[in-house]
Order: C-alpha cells, then sequence, then structure tokens
C-alpha cells in the first residue's frame, strides 16, 4: 500500500508521517517511510540544490524533481511495496502539480506528462491533503525557522528563490491548487483538516488509513 502526504508549507506532514508510521507498526504493519525531494542518496544532492542552490528555471527545476522521483520509484518506493510494506511518502507527484504548476505555472498537462514518465504505472492508493489555511501554514513555517528548527544549513542558505515562496499568494495559489486536485480525484485524495494538535490531527488520519486497509 502506497500512502502520500500533502500540503503546504507548515502543515505537519513530516510530524504526522512519524506518527502514522507509528501507529502502523503498533498495529503489525511494516513500513517505510521516506520523502521527496531527497529519499535517495542522488535525492539527497538533486534537494540540496533545489532547496539550498542559486535559483533556476522552472521548467529545469520540474525535470530536477523528476529525476529525484524516477530514482526513488525505482530504487526504494517499488521495491518496498513489492516486499509487502506500507510506504508513506511526504510529498510526491500532487506536489510538483502544485508548486511547479499552480505555483510556478507550468502548464499542468505538462507536469501531467512528466510525472508518468517519472512513476511509470505507480500511483498512491491513497493520498492524504494535510488542509492548513496558507495564512496559518506560513505562520508556523516561519516560527519554525526564526526558531532554528528547518534543516541544517537551510536558514544561512535560503536563496532569494526560496523566500519568494515564503510569500503569501504564492501559498495561496499552492492551496489552490491542493483544492483542485482534491476535487478531481476525491477517491485517492481525502482532505483531513490539519488544524488541531498533533494528536487530534494524527487520529482523523488513522480513521482515513485504517477503513482504507480494511478495504
Ligand atoms: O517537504 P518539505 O517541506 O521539506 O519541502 C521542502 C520544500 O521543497 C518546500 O517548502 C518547497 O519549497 C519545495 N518543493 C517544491 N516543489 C516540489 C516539492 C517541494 O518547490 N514539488
Ligand atoms: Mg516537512
Amino acid at each position: 500500500v502506497f500512502i502520500t502526504l500533502e500540503g503546504g508549507e507548515g502543515a505537519g506532514k513530516t510530524t504526522q508521517q512519524a506518527l502514522l508510521a507509528e501507529r502502523l507498526q503498533q498495529e503489525g504493519y511494516t513500513c517505510l517511510c521516506t520523502r521527496e525531494p531527497g529519499g535517495t542518496p542522488l535525492g539527497k544532492e538533486l534537494r540540496a540544490l533545489l532547496l539550498h542552490g542559486d535559483p533556476i528555471s522552472p521548467l529545469a527545476e520540474l525535470l530536477l524533481y523528476a529525476a529525484d522521483r524516477a530514482e526513488h520509484v525505482q530504487t526504494r518506493i517499488q521495491p518496498a511495496l513489492a516486499a509487502g510494506q506500507v510506504v508513506v511518502c511526504d510529498r510526491f507527484t500532487d506536489s510538483t502539480l502544485a508548486y511547479q504548476g499552480y505555483g510556478r505555472g507550468l502548464d499542468l498537462d505538462l507536469i501531467r506528462q512528466v510525472n508518468q514518465l517519472a512513476t511509470g504505472t505507480l500511483q498512491p492508493h491513497l493520498t492524504l491533503w494535510l488542509d492548513l489555511p496558507p495564512q496559518v501554514g506560513l505562520g508556523r513555517a516561519r516560527s519554525r525557522q526564526a526558531a532554528g528548527f528547518s534543516e541544517a544549513g537551510a536558514l544561512q542558505s535560503t536563496s532569494a528563490d526560496r523566500m519568494e515562496q515564503a510569500q503569501l499568494p504564492f501559498h495561496q495559489r499552492l492551496y489552490q491548487g491542493f483544492q483542485e486536485l482534491a476535487a478531481t480525484e476525491p477517491q485517492r485524495i481525502v482532505r483531513i483538516d490539519a488544524q488541531g494538535s498533533p494528536q487530534e490531527v494524527a487520529q482523523r488520519i488513522w480513521s482515513v488509513v485504517k477503513s482504507r486497509l480494511a478495504e
């Protein structure tokens, strides 16, 4: 079973991934927790380039995310699924549609083609969209950064390009993107209210995952 977590900045994907994995393990599932970008050795290098490197053109950015994903799907996700594990991935194809499409303005059909090239036939069985109003998410992400909780080096080397993403209009476009994606594929993408305590959100997630696993 392949589960992805999606949403904007500060929505709590990483926290919820850990809580979901813990719960799955308690219930006897073996689980692989991974993320994009950066789920493989190549991906870690791409992540550093994408998040802390100099700004690059949107198309080049799209293709680097695709390279990250192709490597990730082939060397990590597919083998884990073949071994019967539950894979929980922090961001996947919907983030590319949201960030590179709704955020940066690349054509959505082009992105879908590139996504398909990178993933082959693999699609998430379930995508949890952690829905948090962009103002709230940005506030969370900013206070996390101010407190120095962002990943090593992120603060010092955040480029002008990355700062642009901290602006509200960009985030509002992402949010609209996730809303539209969820409306287009309601069977796969389930909206989770991401407000409240981590435990409350984890409970909402578990009730959805549990019923999917029982199907
Ligand atoms: O998942 P995480 O919050 O660590 O993502 C790091 C950053 O990667 C995001 O804040 C976003 O700026 C960027 N990103 C992106 N396009 C994607 C995926 C992530 O711009 N497709
Ligand atoms: Mg995160």
